[in-house]
Protein backbone atom coordinates (compact mmCIF):
# COMPACT_ATOMS: atom_id res chain seq x y z
CA UNK A 1 0.00 0.00 0.00
CA UNK A 2 1.91 3.30 -1.09
CA UNK A 3 -0.47 5.39 0.69
CA UNK A 4 -1.63 4.76 4.32
CA UNK A 5 -4.82 7.12 3.89
CA UNK A 6 -6.58 4.99 1.58
CA UNK A 7 -6.29 1.86 3.67
CA UNK A 8 -9.71 0.81 5.27
CA UNK A 9 -9.81 1.09 8.93
CA UNK A 10 -10.01 -3.04 8.76
CA UNK A 11 -6.69 -3.27 6.77
CA UNK A 12 -5.51 -0.37 8.94
CA UNK A 13 -6.24 -2.49 11.65
CA UNK A 14 -3.51 -5.75 10.48
CA UNK A 15 -1.00 -2.88 9.71
CA UNK A 16 -1.18 -1.80 13.25
CA UNK A 17 -0.76 -4.98 14.91
CA UNK A 18 0.84 -6.82 12.61
CA UNK A 19 3.48 -3.62 13.23
CA UNK A 20 3.91 -2.76 9.77
CA UNK A 21 3.55 0.88 10.45
CA UNK A 22 2.48 2.99 14.18
CA UNK A 23 -0.56 4.43 14.31
CA UNK A 24 1.56 7.82 14.45
CA UNK A 25 2.68 7.26 10.80
CA UNK A 26 -1.11 6.76 9.96
CA UNK A 27 -2.34 9.73 11.07
CA UNK A 28 0.23 11.47 9.74
CA UNK A 29 -0.31 10.08 6.33
CA UNK A 30 -4.13 11.19 7.04
CA UNK A 31 -2.77 14.50 7.71
CA UNK A 32 -0.60 14.66 4.99
CA UNK A 33 -4.17 14.13 3.13
CA UNK A 34 -5.98 16.63 4.51
CA UNK A 35 -3.23 19.63 4.16
CA UNK A 36 -3.12 18.25 0.15
CA UNK A 37 -7.15 18.36 0.26
CA UNK A 38 -8.47 21.23 2.56
CA UNK A 39 -8.11 24.07 0.28
CA UNK A 40 -10.44 22.42 -2.45
CA UNK A 41 -12.41 20.57 0.00
CA UNK A 42 -13.25 22.34 3.06
CA UNK A 43 -14.18 19.32 4.63
CA UNK A 44 -13.05 20.57 8.35
CA UNK A 45 -13.66 23.07 10.59
CA UNK A 46 -11.63 22.24 13.23
CA UNK A 47 -8.61 19.95 12.88
CA UNK A 48 -6.81 18.72 16.27
CA UNK A 49 -3.02 18.29 15.51
CA UNK A 50 -2.12 17.90 19.45
CA UNK A 51 -4.58 15.90 20.77
CA UNK A 52 -4.80 13.56 17.68
CA UNK A 53 -0.86 12.59 18.04
CA UNK A 54 -1.56 12.38 21.77
CA UNK A 55 -3.75 10.05 21.32
CA UNK A 56 -1.77 8.42 18.37
CA UNK A 57 1.10 7.84 20.83
CA UNK A 58 -1.39 6.40 23.51
CA UNK A 59 -2.48 3.70 21.05
CA UNK A 60 0.49 2.85 20.08
CA UNK A 61 1.91 2.39 24.20
CA UNK A 62 -1.20 0.21 24.08
CA UNK A 63 -0.41 -2.30 21.41
CA UNK A 64 3.20 -2.51 22.65
CA UNK A 65 1.80 -3.22 26.29
CA UNK A 66 -0.34 -5.72 23.90
CA UNK A 67 -3.30 -4.28 25.47
CA UNK A 68 -6.25 -4.20 22.40
CA UNK A 69 -9.36 -2.40 22.59
CA UNK A 70 -10.75 -3.78 19.34
CA UNK A 71 -10.56 -2.60 15.55
CA UNK A 72 -10.80 1.28 16.46
CA UNK A 73 -7.61 1.34 18.28
CA UNK A 74 -5.13 3.55 16.63
CA UNK A 75 -7.64 4.73 13.95
CA UNK A 76 -8.30 8.45 12.82
CA UNK A 77 -11.96 9.59 12.87
CA UNK A 78 -13.19 12.26 12.48
CA UNK A 79 -16.81 13.75 13.86
CA UNK A 80 -19.24 16.02 12.49
CA UNK A 81 -19.24 19.49 14.61
CA UNK A 82 -22.50 18.78 15.85
CA UNK A 83 -21.29 16.49 18.35
CA UNK A 84 -19.83 17.98 21.54
CA UNK A 85 -16.21 17.28 22.05
CA UNK A 86 -14.27 18.21 25.73
CA UNK A 87 -11.13 21.20 24.84
CA UNK A 88 -12.18 20.80 21.47
CA UNK A 89 -14.14 24.09 19.68
CA UNK A 90 -17.95 22.80 18.63
CA UNK A 91 -20.14 25.23 16.57
CA UNK A 92 -22.71 22.91 14.79
CA UNK A 93 -21.51 25.36 11.78
CA UNK A 94 -23.10 28.26 13.50
CA UNK A 95 -22.72 31.41 14.48
CA UNK A 96 -24.44 31.32 17.99
CA UNK A 97 -21.86 29.12 18.86
CA UNK A 98 -18.44 30.43 17.69
CA UNK A 99 -15.94 29.86 20.30
CA UNK A 100 -17.69 27.82 22.81
CA UNK A 101 -15.30 24.64 23.93
CA UNK A 102 -17.54 22.09 25.57
CA UNK A 103 -16.43 20.67 29.20
CA UNK A 104 -17.32 17.02 27.99
CA UNK A 105 -17.56 14.83 25.61
CA UNK A 106 -20.47 13.37 23.54
CA UNK A 107 -20.97 9.32 24.58
CA UNK A 108 -19.92 8.43 20.69
CA UNK A 109 -17.02 10.39 21.67
CA UNK A 110 -16.40 8.98 24.73
CA UNK A 111 -17.32 5.43 22.86
CA UNK A 112 -14.50 5.69 20.78
CA UNK A 113 -11.74 7.41 23.08
CA UNK A 114 -12.10 4.39 24.85
CA UNK A 115 -12.03 1.94 22.01
CA UNK A 116 -8.30 3.51 21.23
CA UNK A 117 -9.55 5.88 18.13
CA UNK A 118 -7.37 8.79 17.17
CA UNK A 119 -10.28 11.64 16.69
CA UNK A 120 -8.88 14.16 14.28
CA UNK A 121 -10.96 16.89 14.27
CA UNK A 122 -14.98 18.40 13.36
CA UNK A 123 -16.36 18.33 9.96
CA UNK A 124 -18.83 20.66 8.28
CA UNK A 125 -22.12 20.82 8.34
CA UNK A 126 -25.10 22.68 7.74
CA UNK A 127 -25.93 24.90 10.46
CA UNK A 128 -27.69 22.74 12.76
CA UNK A 129 -27.89 20.19 10.24
CA UNK A 130 -30.68 22.02 8.39
CA UNK A 131 -30.12 21.12 4.80
CA UNK A 132 -28.48 18.69 1.61
CA UNK A 133 -25.71 20.10 0.62
CA UNK A 134 -23.44 21.66 3.25
CA UNK A 135 -24.37 25.00 1.65
CA UNK A 136 -25.86 26.35 5.03
CA UNK A 137 -22.89 26.62 7.23
CA UNK A 138 -21.43 29.52 8.54
CA UNK A 139 -18.31 29.14 8.28
CA UNK A 140 -18.40 28.23 4.16
CA UNK A 141 -19.08 25.23 1.77
CA UNK A 142 -17.43 22.09 1.78
CA UNK A 143 -17.01 20.52 -1.85
CA UNK A 144 -17.52 16.83 -3.41
CA UNK A 145 -14.44 15.19 -3.88
CA UNK A 146 -15.42 13.50 -7.14
CA UNK A 147 -16.15 17.01 -8.71
CA UNK A 148 -15.18 20.16 -6.92
CA UNK A 149 -18.15 22.25 -8.80
CA UNK A 150 -20.75 20.09 -7.14
CA UNK A 151 -22.30 19.79 -3.40
CA UNK A 152 -21.36 17.16 -0.84
CA UNK A 153 -24.63 16.64 0.09
CA UNK A 154 -25.46 17.43 3.57
CA UNK A 155 -26.00 18.06 6.27
CA UNK A 156 -22.88 15.66 6.81
CA UNK A 157 -21.04 16.45 4.09
CA UNK A 158 -17.55 17.19 5.75
CA UNK A 159 -17.79 13.81 7.42
CA UNK A 160 -18.35 12.25 3.92
CA UNK A 161 -16.01 14.72 1.71
CA UNK A 162 -13.25 13.49 4.24
CA UNK A 163 -13.81 9.56 4.06
CA UNK A 164 -13.98 9.46 0.45
CA UNK A 165 -10.98 11.67 0.38
CA UNK A 166 -8.80 10.35 2.55
CA UNK A 167 -8.73 12.70 5.72
CA UNK A 168 -10.27 10.18 7.76
CA UNK A 169 -10.49 6.21 7.43
CA UNK A 170 -14.09 7.24 8.80
CA UNK A 171 -16.31 9.38 10.37
CA UNK A 172 -19.14 10.27 12.40
CA UNK A 173 -22.48 11.95 11.15
CA UNK A 174 -25.96 12.62 12.16
CA UNK A 175 -29.05 11.64 10.43
CA UNK A 176 -32.46 13.31 10.99
CA UNK A 177 -33.94 13.26 7.40
CA UNK A 178 -31.08 11.80 5.34
CA UNK A 179 -28.46 13.43 6.66
CA UNK A 180 -25.60 10.48 6.34
CA UNK A 181 -27.38 8.96 3.61
CA UNK A 182 -27.54 11.45 1.27
CA UNK A 183 -23.85 12.38 1.30
CA UNK A 184 -23.09 9.48 1.55
CA UNK A 185 -24.87 8.76 -1.68
CA UNK A 186 -22.78 11.77 -3.24
CA UNK A 187 -20.01 10.98 -2.20
CA UNK A 188 -19.46 7.25 -2.95
CA UNK A 189 -19.05 5.94 0.61
CA UNK A 190 -20.98 4.00 2.83
CA UNK A 191 -23.08 5.52 5.15
CA UNK A 192 -25.50 3.85 8.11
CA UNK A 193 -28.55 5.63 9.83
CA UNK A 194 -28.91 2.70 12.64
CA UNK A 195 -32.47 1.78 14.21
CA UNK A 196 -33.84 4.95 16.70
CA UNK A 197 -32.19 4.83 20.55
CA UNK A 198 -29.55 2.23 19.07
CA UNK A 199 -26.73 4.90 19.38
CA UNK A 200 -26.60 7.34 22.22
CA UNK A 201 -28.18 10.86 20.84
CA UNK A 202 -26.31 12.61 24.58
CA UNK A 203 -23.80 15.22 23.45
CA UNK A 204 -25.16 15.76 20.33
CA UNK A 205 -26.79 19.51 19.54
CA UNK A 206 -30.27 18.04 18.84
CA UNK A 207 -32.12 19.30 15.90
CA UNK A 208 -35.69 17.14 16.22
CA UNK A 209 -34.72 14.84 19.09
CA UNK A 210 -37.51 12.21 17.81
CA UNK A 211 -35.90 11.69 14.29
CA UNK A 212 -31.99 12.18 15.17
CA UNK A 213 -29.43 9.33 14.97
CA UNK A 214 -25.54 9.21 15.04
CA UNK A 215 -24.18 6.68 12.43
CA UNK A 216 -21.01 5.85 10.70
CA UNK A 217 -19.56 6.68 6.95
CA UNK A 218 -16.32 4.53 5.98
CA UNK A 219 -15.22 3.28 2.94
CA UNK A 220 -16.66 -0.41 3.23
CA UNK A 221 -19.72 -2.23 4.19
CA UNK A 222 -17.25 -3.79 6.78
CA UNK A 223 -15.71 -0.79 7.90
CA UNK A 224 -19.17 0.58 9.13
CA UNK A 225 -20.15 -2.57 10.69
CA UNK A 226 -16.86 -2.05 13.04
CA UNK A 227 -17.70 1.54 13.76
CA UNK A 228 -21.52 0.88 14.29
CA UNK A 229 -20.62 -1.80 16.64
CA UNK A 230 -17.61 0.69 18.88
CA UNK A 231 -20.76 3.54 19.29
CA UNK A 232 -23.96 1.72 19.84
CA UNK A 233 -25.56 0.58 23.36
CA UNK A 234 -27.52 1.67 25.98
CA UNK A 235 -26.75 4.57 27.29
CA UNK A 236 -28.21 5.99 30.70
CA UNK A 237 -28.04 9.83 29.62
CA UNK A 238 -29.94 9.61 26.77
CA UNK A 239 -33.78 8.73 28.08
CA UNK A 240 -34.33 7.18 24.32
CA UNK A 241 -31.46 4.80 24.08
CA UNK A 242 -32.61 1.16 23.81
CA UNK A 243 -31.75 -1.16 26.69
CA UNK A 244 -31.67 -4.67 25.15
CA UNK A 245 -29.22 -6.79 23.43
CA UNK A 246 -27.57 -4.53 20.15
CA UNK A 247 -27.71 -6.17 17.29
CA UNK A 248 -24.61 -7.52 15.87
CA UNK A 249 -24.51 -5.53 12.63
CA UNK A 250 -20.98 -7.67 11.72
CA UNK A 251 -22.48 -10.91 11.99
CA UNK A 252 -23.88 -11.55 8.05
CA UNK A 253 -21.59 -10.10 6.18
CA UNK A 254 -20.28 -13.39 4.13
CA UNK A 255 -23.53 -14.82 4.17
CA UNK A 256 -24.91 -13.39 0.98
CA UNK A 257 -28.89 -13.11 -0.09
CA UNK A 258 -29.48 -16.60 -0.93
CA UNK A 259 -33.26 -16.99 0.47
CA UNK A 260 -33.61 -13.19 1.36
CA UNK A 261 -36.86 -11.43 0.38
CA UNK A 262 -36.20 -8.19 -0.93
CA UNK A 263 -39.10 -5.40 -1.57
CA UNK A 264 -38.54 -2.58 -3.68
CA UNK A 265 -40.31 0.57 -2.88
CA UNK A 266 -43.19 1.43 -5.88
CA UNK A 267 -43.12 4.95 -4.73
CA UNK A 268 -39.17 5.77 -5.52
CA UNK A 269 -38.88 4.03 -8.19
CA UNK A 270 -39.36 7.15 -10.74
CA UNK A 271 -41.28 9.77 -11.59
CA UNK A 272 -41.20 13.82 -11.36
CA UNK A 273 -37.43 14.40 -9.83
CA UNK A 274 -35.93 10.57 -10.12
CA UNK A 275 -32.73 10.85 -12.46
CA UNK A 276 -33.24 7.74 -15.07
CA UNK A 277 -29.88 7.03 -14.71
CA UNK A 278 -29.96 6.43 -10.83
CA UNK A 279 -33.37 4.54 -11.37
CA UNK A 280 -31.08 2.48 -13.79
CA UNK A 281 -28.32 2.02 -11.15
CA UNK A 282 -31.42 1.12 -8.52
CA UNK A 283 -33.05 -1.69 -10.74
CA UNK A 284 -29.67 -3.48 -12.06
CA UNK A 285 -28.71 -3.40 -8.23
CA UNK A 286 -31.51 -5.46 -7.33
CA UNK A 287 -31.38 -7.66 -10.65
CA UNK A 288 -27.90 -8.66 -9.19
CA UNK A 289 -29.20 -9.47 -5.62
CA UNK A 290 -32.09 -11.62 -7.67
CA UNK A 291 -29.23 -13.69 -9.59
CA UNK A 292 -27.68 -14.14 -6.11
CA UNK A 293 -30.63 -15.65 -4.68
CA UNK A 294 -32.53 -13.02 -3.35
CA UNK A 295 -36.66 -12.70 -4.10
CA UNK A 296 -37.55 -9.55 -5.30
CA UNK A 297 -41.53 -8.09 -5.65
CA UNK A 298 -42.52 -4.35 -6.11
CA UNK A 299 -44.07 -2.68 -2.96
CA UNK A 300 -46.55 0.23 -2.31
CA UNK A 301 -46.08 2.75 0.00
CA UNK A 302 -48.69 5.26 -0.49
CA UNK A 303 -47.83 7.09 2.68
CA UNK A 304 -44.22 7.84 1.36
CA UNK A 305 -45.40 10.77 -0.91
CA UNK A 306 -46.80 12.30 2.23
CA UNK A 307 -43.65 11.87 4.12
CA UNK A 308 -42.03 14.54 2.95
CA UNK A 309 -44.74 17.09 4.61
CA UNK A 310 -44.64 15.34 7.74
CA UNK A 311 -41.32 16.34 8.48
CA UNK A 312 -41.41 19.18 7.43
CA UNK A 313 -43.71 19.75 10.20
CA UNK A 314 -42.68 17.93 12.61
CA UNK A 315 -38.82 18.53 12.64
CA UNK A 316 -39.20 22.19 12.57
CA UNK A 317 -41.58 21.80 15.18
CA UNK A 318 -38.93 20.10 17.51
CA UNK A 319 -36.11 22.31 16.38
CA UNK A 320 -37.88 25.43 17.27
CA UNK A 321 -37.95 23.96 21.06
CA UNK A 322 -34.44 22.52 20.73
CA UNK A 323 -33.35 25.84 19.25
CA UNK A 324 -34.28 27.97 22.24
CA UNK A 325 -31.49 27.45 24.22
CA UNK A 326 -29.28 29.51 22.12
CA UNK A 327 -30.25 32.83 24.11
CA UNK A 328 -27.11 34.85 24.60
CA UNK A 329 -27.36 33.61 28.09
CA UNK A 330 -25.33 30.26 28.19
CA UNK A 331 -23.15 29.68 25.27
CA UNK A 332 -21.32 31.28 22.71
CA UNK A 333 -22.46 34.62 20.91
CA UNK A 334 -23.72 37.12 22.67
CA UNK A 335 -24.99 40.68 21.37
CA UNK A 336 -25.73 42.79 23.34
CA UNK A 337 -28.92 44.99 23.95
CA UNK A 338 -30.59 47.37 26.52
CA UNK A 339 -32.52 44.78 28.32
CA UNK A 340 -32.31 40.98 28.76
CA UNK A 341 -34.63 40.47 25.96
CA UNK A 342 -33.85 42.70 23.42
CA UNK A 343 -29.95 40.84 23.86
CA UNK A 344 -31.60 37.90 23.05
CA UNK A 345 -33.23 38.82 20.52
CA UNK A 346 -29.80 40.59 18.81
CA UNK A 347 -28.31 37.42 19.74
CA UNK A 348 -30.69 35.25 18.11
CA UNK A 349 -30.96 38.20 15.18
CA UNK A 350 -27.05 37.62 14.21
CA UNK A 351 -26.50 34.28 15.39
CA UNK A 352 -28.89 32.05 13.47
CA UNK A 353 -28.47 31.93 9.68
CA UNK A 354 -31.59 31.87 7.03
CA UNK A 355 -32.38 28.41 7.39
CA UNK A 356 -32.46 28.06 10.65
CA UNK A 357 -34.63 30.67 11.16
CA UNK A 358 -36.87 29.39 8.54
CA UNK A 359 -37.01 26.07 10.47
CA UNK A 360 -37.71 28.07 14.13
CA UNK A 361 -40.68 30.47 12.39
CA UNK A 362 -42.49 26.76 10.72
CA UNK A 363 -42.10 24.93 13.63
CA UNK A 364 -43.15 27.80 16.25
CA UNK A 365 -46.27 28.30 13.20
CA UNK A 366 -47.09 24.63 13.63
CA UNK A 367 -47.12 24.48 17.18
CA UNK A 368 -49.39 27.67 17.52
CA UNK A 369 -52.99 27.64 19.26
CA UNK A 370 -55.35 27.52 16.44
CA UNK A 371 -52.85 25.89 14.34
CA UNK A 372 -51.43 22.84 16.56
CA UNK A 373 -54.18 20.38 15.12
CA UNK A 374 -54.15 21.13 11.58
CA UNK A 375 -50.20 21.30 10.95
CA UNK A 376 -48.27 19.13 13.87
CA UNK A 377 -51.27 17.15 15.19
CA UNK A 378 -51.75 16.43 11.24
CA UNK A 379 -48.45 15.65 10.84
CA UNK A 380 -47.89 13.66 13.78
CA UNK A 381 -51.22 11.00 11.84
CA UNK A 382 -48.93 11.00 8.95
CA UNK A 383 -46.08 9.84 10.55
CA UNK A 384 -48.23 6.52 12.16
CA UNK A 385 -49.02 6.12 8.37
CA UNK A 386 -45.79 6.00 7.61
CA UNK A 387 -45.03 3.32 9.78
CA UNK A 388 -48.19 1.01 9.16
CA UNK A 389 -47.11 0.96 5.59
CA UNK A 390 -43.00 -0.22 6.54
CA UNK A 391 -44.91 -2.59 8.99
CA UNK A 392 -46.72 -3.79 6.80
CA UNK A 393 -44.29 -4.13 4.01
CA UNK A 394 -42.09 -6.04 6.64
CA UNK A 395 -44.69 -8.57 6.80
CA UNK A 396 -43.51 -9.89 3.31
CA UNK A 397 -39.92 -9.00 2.58
CA UNK A 398 -36.73 -8.60 4.89
CA UNK A 399 -35.59 -5.69 3.47
CA UNK A 400 -36.57 -2.87 1.48
CA UNK A 401 -34.75 -1.21 -1.30
CA UNK A 402 -34.84 2.50 -3.20
CA UNK A 403 -32.45 5.07 -4.34
CA UNK A 404 -30.77 6.78 -1.52
CA UNK A 405 -31.21 10.10 -3.05
CA UNK A 406 -33.34 11.23 -6.77
CA UNK A 407 -30.53 12.33 -7.92
CA UNK A 408 -26.38 12.57 -8.04
CA UNK A 409 -24.69 15.41 -6.11
CA UNK A 410 -26.12 19.02 -7.98
CA UNK A 411 -24.07 21.91 -8.46
CA UNK A 412 -22.99 24.31 -6.04
CA UNK A 413 -25.54 26.97 -5.83
CA UNK A 414 -28.32 25.44 -8.04
CA UNK A 415 -30.58 24.99 -5.05
CA UNK A 416 -29.13 27.26 -2.40
CA UNK A 417 -31.66 30.24 -3.51
CA UNK A 418 -34.94 27.13 -3.36
CA UNK A 419 -35.33 25.64 -0.06
CA UNK A 420 -38.21 23.25 -1.42
CA UNK A 421 -35.99 22.14 -4.28
CA UNK A 422 -33.65 21.42 -1.71
CA UNK A 423 -35.86 19.40 0.59
CA UNK A 424 -36.97 17.20 -1.95
CA UNK A 425 -33.43 15.67 -1.92
CA UNK A 426 -34.61 13.79 0.96
CA UNK A 427 -37.46 12.38 -0.27
CA UNK A 428 -36.25 8.70 -0.19
CA UNK A 429 -34.69 9.07 3.30
CA UNK A 430 -36.67 11.08 5.55
CA UNK A 431 -39.26 8.20 5.41
CA UNK A 432 -37.07 5.67 7.64
CA UNK A 433 -36.11 8.77 10.22
CA UNK A 434 -40.13 9.17 10.77
CA UNK A 435 -40.21 5.40 11.48
CA UNK A 436 -37.06 5.13 13.19
CA UNK A 437 -35.96 1.90 11.51
CA UNK A 438 -32.45 1.63 9.61
CA UNK A 439 -31.18 2.62 6.66
CA UNK A 440 -28.15 3.06 5.03
CA UNK A 441 -26.33 3.96 1.74
CA UNK A 442 -24.29 2.13 -0.25
CA UNK A 443 -22.20 3.62 -3.55
CA UNK A 444 -22.82 1.02 -6.82
CA UNK A 445 -21.33 2.78 -9.93
CA UNK A 446 -21.18 6.25 -11.37
CA UNK A 447 -23.32 8.25 -13.30
CA UNK A 448 -22.46 9.37 -17.18
CA UNK A 449 -20.90 13.03 -15.75
CA UNK A 450 -18.42 10.50 -13.62
CA UNK A 451 -20.75 11.52 -9.96
CA UNK A 452 -21.28 8.54 -7.24
CA UNK A 453 -24.53 6.72 -7.00
CA UNK A 454 -26.01 4.91 -4.06
CA UNK A 455 -28.35 2.96 -3.19
CA UNK A 456 -30.60 2.61 -0.10
CA UNK A 457 -31.18 -0.45 1.60
CA UNK A 458 -33.87 -0.51 4.53
CA UNK A 459 -34.84 -3.09 7.40
CA UNK A 460 -37.16 -3.50 10.53
CA UNK A 461 -36.40 -1.71 13.74
CA UNK A 462 -32.83 -3.73 15.08
CA UNK A 463 -32.91 -5.23 11.74
CA UNK A 464 -29.03 -4.26 11.08
CA UNK A 465 -27.50 -8.08 10.96
CA UNK A 466 -29.89 -8.19 7.33
CA UNK A 467 -29.17 -4.67 6.69
CA UNK A 468 -25.40 -4.94 6.10
CA UNK A 469 -25.36 -8.23 5.14
CA UNK A 470 -27.79 -7.14 1.76
CA UNK A 471 -24.86 -4.21 1.79
CA UNK A 472 -22.36 -6.21 1.81
CA UNK A 473 -23.80 -8.18 -1.22
CA UNK A 474 -24.38 -5.00 -3.43
CA UNK A 475 -20.82 -4.17 -2.54
CA UNK A 476 -19.16 -7.67 -3.51
CA UNK A 477 -21.59 -7.07 -7.32
CA UNK A 478 -20.80 -3.48 -7.84
CA UNK A 479 -17.03 -4.02 -6.57
CA UNK A 480 -17.18 -0.22 -5.87
CA UNK A 481 -15.03 -0.12 -2.55
CA UNK A 482 -12.01 -0.01 -3.87
CA UNK A 483 -12.73 2.82 -6.49
CA UNK A 484 -13.77 5.15 -4.06
CA UNK A 485 -10.65 6.21 -2.60
CA UNK A 486 -10.18 7.36 -6.49
CA UNK A 487 -11.87 9.88 -5.41
CA UNK A 488 -9.21 11.52 -4.22
CA UNK A 489 -7.46 11.87 -8.01
CA UNK A 490 -10.70 14.53 -8.47
CA UNK A 491 -8.36 17.21 -6.16
CA UNK A 492 -5.63 18.23 -6.90
CA UNK A 493 -2.47 17.01 -4.60
N1 LIG B 1 -32.01 17.76 4.72
C1 LIG B 1 -32.92 17.51 5.81
C2 LIG B 1 -33.19 18.79 6.53
O1 LIG B 1 -32.69 19.77 6.12
C3 LIG B 1 -32.34 16.46 6.72
C4 LIG B 1 -31.27 17.00 7.58
C5 LIG B 1 -30.69 15.98 8.50
O2 LIG B 1 -30.88 14.78 8.36
N2 LIG B 1 -30.02 16.47 9.53
O3 LIG B 1 -33.87 18.84 7.50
Amino acid sequence: MSDLADLTISAAGVGLRSGEFSATDLLEAVHKRATMTEADLHAYLTIDRVGAAKAAVAAESAFRRGEDHGPLQGIPIALKDNMVTRAIETTASSKILAGWVPPYDATVVSRLKQAGSVIIGKTNLDEFAMGSSTENSAYGLTRNPWNPDTVPGGSSGGSAAAVAVGSALGSLGSDTGGSIRQPASFCGVVGVKPTYGLVSRYGLIAFASSLDQIGPFTRTVGDAALLLQAIAGHDPMDSTSYQGAIPDATSGLDAGVQGLRIGLITEMMGGEGYDPEVIAATRATVSKLENAGATVTEISMPSVDYALSAYYLIAPAECSANLARFDGVRYGLRVGGSTTEEMMANTRGEGFGPEVKRRILLGTYALSAGYYDAYYAQAQRVRTLVINDFNRAYETVDVLISPTAPTTAFKVGEKASDPLAMYLSDICTIPSNLSGHPGMSVPVGLDAAGLPIGVQILAPALGEPVMFRVAAEIERQAAFADRAVLATSAVPR
